[in-house]
């Protein structure tokens, strides 16, 4: 069925996407636009002002005066516990809106994003509405001076004004994942969002006005990254940056933040390694190898890029996937029925492709897949194994955030769980086994920050999420993230 636009996001999408300034939506300061593609079709569908320094200038100083006046933190536990949820109800209440822009500008299938993306993000605002009530200190006993009366407790504060940059593989729930825990601490935000992805972060920010909260509390910043995302991460009047996207970025975001020695919280790259097993319920291993590397395309940062399969099934298990992979329909994410979406941008496209190209000539063989799919507007790739690669290859040490697995074969657990390890990231990674003993065993030996045992990229709002070693610092979801947007202070009183 050939897509057409809602009268309510055409209307939308005929006017440039504003900054959220202090309550105010704003074009920029000097007028500055830029295009907003789809990339299913590579069509300009609308523009989004470029904020400038002087705009970033006040979204901060408007974080600032409302994290100084206590707009928000001046409210009840239970107020604000009560906005964050409504947030998330008028977010499932205009889920059909906001999958649609979530379709149209980062290429995710309506259904997709219907049922999977809108109810992830209200959930993660419910989730962190209850924290709100339960944000608390503790009490110590002084065990150092004898005979005296002493009372001491902790506080959680929140943090001050937190920036939270956000990258275009998932606008909205990452959006939701940094917003939610900064708004639950009590944190004034000034958020951006990716450039090539602006539109359902100001619906967000919508939302968020009309479920209560205050002016100032939320700004939205729409631009480039590399001027005002960097003016944002170097402001001495931020005390938090908590940033997701590319490790590259993530080291620049720490030499910003210096000056003022701001807290940082990355969630960066991943090459994330799923291992097979002998004794695993193939047909299941197989089918959720193929889900884990080709599910949007590959963009998610917990995709399971690297194939590890013991050698006496490695040949079925690898045909397995190519056989899935060559039946995989790849086509708009604006048309229902099809298997895969498109990538980004033209950009991206290129250098996925040039990275496939790359192991073909370090010696890869293309099980499945391999080209880019042209013809049709859009930025398509085809599902790509690549099999028999080895750890001198760069598919197997850089991150493709494509849709291209690499495939290797192992002997024991002692070797593939060296290898597993053998890489700069340690985001995720998979265990496909029946053997209760060899799965903990492994997960308890890979370094990585979420492990998935027989299933993966199964999310969940209570469960920390995040890197080991170049794949980031800190966690997102849980209790463990709301953490991350507090400082927290002991007082010690002499009675
Ligand atoms: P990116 O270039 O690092 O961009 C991410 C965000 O940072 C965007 O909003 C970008 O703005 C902004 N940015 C760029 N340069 C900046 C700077 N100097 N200072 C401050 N902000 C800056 O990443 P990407 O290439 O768009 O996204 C893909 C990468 O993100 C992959 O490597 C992937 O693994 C990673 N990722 C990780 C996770 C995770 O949870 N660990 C999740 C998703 C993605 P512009 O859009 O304007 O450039
Ligand atoms: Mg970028």
């Amino acid at each position: 069925m050939t897509y057409s636009m809602s009268p309510s996001v055409k209307q939308r999408l005929s006017q440039p996407q504003r900054l959220l300034i202090d309550g105010h939506w704003l074009l920029a300061s000097d007028g500055n636009v830029s295009d907003v593609y789809n990339p299913s079709s590579g069509e300009v569908i609308a523009s989004a002002a470029s904020a400038t320094a002087a705009d970033t200038e006040l979204a901060v100083a408007a974080a600032r005066r409302s994290f100084d006046e206590r707009t928000w933190t001046g409210l009840t536990p239970a107020q604000r516990g009560k906005i964050l949820w409504r947030i998330g109800d008028l977010l499932e209440q205009h889920g059909d809106e906001i999958a649609e822009l979530e379709m149209l500008d980062a290429g995710k299938a309506f259904n997709g994003a219907r049922h999977g993306e809108i109810p992830f993000a209200a959930d993660c605002f419910r989730y962190y509405a209850g924290w709100c009530t339960k944000i608390e200190g503790s009490t110590k006993d002084l065990s150092t001076v004898p005979n005296q009366d002493f009372h001491i407790y902790t506080r959680r504060e929140p943090i001050g004004v937190a920036a939270l940059i956000v990258p275009w593989n998932g606008p909205l729930v990452q959006a939701a994942w940094k917003i939610a825990p900064a708004l639950a601490a009590g944190c004034s935000c000034v958020v951006k969002p990716a450039t090539q992805t602006p539109l359902s972060a100001v619906r967000l920010g919508e939302l968020m006005i009309e479920a209560g909260v205050p002016a100032g509390v939320i700004n939205i910043l729409l631009g480039r990254g590399s001027s005002i995302g960097q003016l944002l991460a170097e402001h001495s009047k931020v005390d938090k940056v908590s940033f997701t996207g590319s490790t590259e970025v993530g080291k620049r975001i720490i030499d910003a933040a210096k000056g003022n020695l701001k807290k940082v919280s990355l969630e960066l790259g991943g090459k994330s390694p799923v291992i097979i097993f002998e004794d695993a319920n193939l047909k299941e291993a197989i089918a959720g190898a193929a889900q884990a590397i080709f599910s949007h395309a590959g963009q998610v940062c917990v995709a399971g890029s690297r194939l590890y399969v013991h050698e006496n099934v490695y040949e079925q298990v690898v045909q397995g996937i190519a056989d899935l992979a060559k039946n995989m329909t790849v086509g708009p994410a604006t048309e229902s029925g099809f298997d895969m979406g498109p990538l980004i941008s033209k950009g991206h496209l290129n250098g996925v492709f040039q990275m496939v190209k790359a192991g073909q000539e370090e010696g890869a063989r293309v099980a499945a897949g391999g080209r880019m799919i042209e013809g049709q507007g859009g930025y398509f790739m085809e599902p790509t194994v690549l099999a028999d690669t080895n750890h001198a290859m760069s598919v197997v040490n850089e991150e493709i955030f494509g849709p291209v697995l690499v495939a290797m074969r192992f002997n024991d657990i002692e070797e593939v769980i060296a290898m597993a390890n053998d890489s700069q990231y340690g985001l995720a990674a998979s265990i496909w086994t029946q053997d209760i003993s060899k799965a903990h065993k492994t997960a308890a030996a890979i370094k990585a920050g979420i492990l998935w045992i027989n299933c993966h990229a199964v999310p969940d709002m209570a469960v920390p999420f995040g890197g080991y070693k170049q794949s980031g610092w800190g966690r997102e979801n849980g209790y463990e993230a709301l953490l991350q947007y507090t400082e927290l202070k002991s007082v010690i009183v002499k009675l």
